[in-house]
């Protein structure tokens, strides 16, 4: 019998100074400790209208029966509907349990001890995570402007740098990379190391300069493209997003590709979601009267605020982001506290429906007088 044991000592160096995320309790609970009857969930960039109509309809007809089969172990179907819809070979689309996981292929596939990545100090943590608690140094560079800083993030790359994260646009800030400006640093980078651009937020952006990486992966084949289905298609809940390269990119990267880790609800929802145009235009109508709506409101509130492209803008407020979070709590709003984004004293707010937008001016106008 072993009387005391201590995992701590087994664990690398990089682990035992890795901190764990917290993550939210359940809405219920949180209800019942703020008190709040109704809660308004703008911490996640969720989409308030739900999935696509087409897939909401997947979901109501699911065979509960299928659920004992495992399903297509590489997202056969959805694969090919990406294809399609984007002008693509199949087998350059890799499926995975969010976005989030793809992010994982892509860093145990290229990188080993000794390595790096570099991207921004003040964007989406989770390459920064992925890479620290897998022993890989994380470059980090200021953001120039509340935007990614293309000079630094050459400055920091070395012959051991092997992967490049852009987020375009940037949560939080809402900046992007123009075409003309992503292809320079594209030019620039050349084939030393693969570039990513995390386009989770592509399907909200409506300039017309915005880059669609799919279009350029033919021109420059070291890039590697995330779009999820968690953001405009409301599927967050099932856990499925991609990513998307030239076809000897995405075989490299399938080596390292969990089996199986995407279910097979998932994987039906998004071939139907696939198609949903409606879905974008009416998603994007309300995003659009959300964010005018804040704009509006926060500037008559004194309140300044960072807002561009994507579902989300940043308040700055007087009160630290913590008690602002259970100040707003107590009202039925649930917002995102920034600190942890290196943002200290400053929200995130989902655009949403206009009641939830309402309630979240409310409840900052109270909490300031
Ligand atoms: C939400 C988000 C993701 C991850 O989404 P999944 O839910 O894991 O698909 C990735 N990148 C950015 C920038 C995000 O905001």
């Amino acid at each position: 019998m072993i009387s005391f044991f201590s995992p701590e000592k087994l664990l690398p160096r990089y682990i035992q100074t890795f901190e764990a995320y917290t993550p939210s309790r359940p809405d219920p609970e949180l209800m019942k400790r703020y008190g709040c009857s109704r809660l308004f969930r703008l911490n996640n960039n969720e989409n308030a209208l739900g999935p696509p109509p087409e897939a909401q309809e997947v979901l109501r007809q699911f065979p509960p029966k299928r659920a004992a089969l495992y399903p297509s172990g590489d997202a056969f179907y959805l694969r090919q509907a990406l294809a399609v819809r984007f002008n693509k070979e199949p087998d350059q689309f890799l499926v995975g349990n969010g976005a989030n996981e793809v992010i994982s292929f892509v860093i145990k596939a290229f990188c080993e001890q000794g390595d790096n990545i570099v991207t921004a100090d003040k964007t989406f943590a989770v390459y920064e995570w992925v890479a620290r608690f897998s022993g890989l140094e994380a470059r980090l560079t200021p953001l120039r402007d509340f935007a990614f800083d293309d000079e630094a993030m050459l400055a920091r790359m070395d012959a051991r740098t092997k992967i490049l994260f852009l987020c375009n646009p940037n949560n939080p800030t809402g900046t992007y990379w123009d075409r003309a400006r992503l292809c320079r640093f594209l030019d620039r980078v050349g084939g030393r190391a693969v570039v990513v651009t995390d386009e989770a937020y592509a399907e909200f952006v409506e300039a017309d300069d915005y880059p669609d990486g799919l279009s350029l992966m033919e021109a420059y084949p070291n890039l590697v493209v995330f779009r999820t289905f968690s953001k405009m298609y409301g599927l967050a809940g099932l856990r499925i997003g991609y990513l998307a390269g030239s076809p000897a990119m995405v075989d490299a990267i399938r080596r390292t590709c969990i089996v199986y880790s995407v279910n097979r609800v998932a994987q039906e929802a998004a071939v139907a979601a696939v198609q949903a145009d409606d879905h974008i235009l009416r998603t994007r109508e309300m995003v659009r009267k959300g964010k005018t709506y804040l704009h509006r409101e926060l500037q008559a509130l004194g309140l300044p605020f960072i807002s561009g492209e994507g579902n989300f803008l940043m308040v700055r407020l007087p009160v630290s982001d913590t008690l602002a979070y259970r100040k707003l709590m107590t009202q039925g709003v649930m917002v995102r506290t920034m600190t942890t984004f290196r943002f200290p004293d400053y929200i995130r707010v989902t655009i949403s429906s206009m009641e939830a937008m309402e309630a979240l001016i409310t409840a900052l106008g109270s909490m300031l007088t």
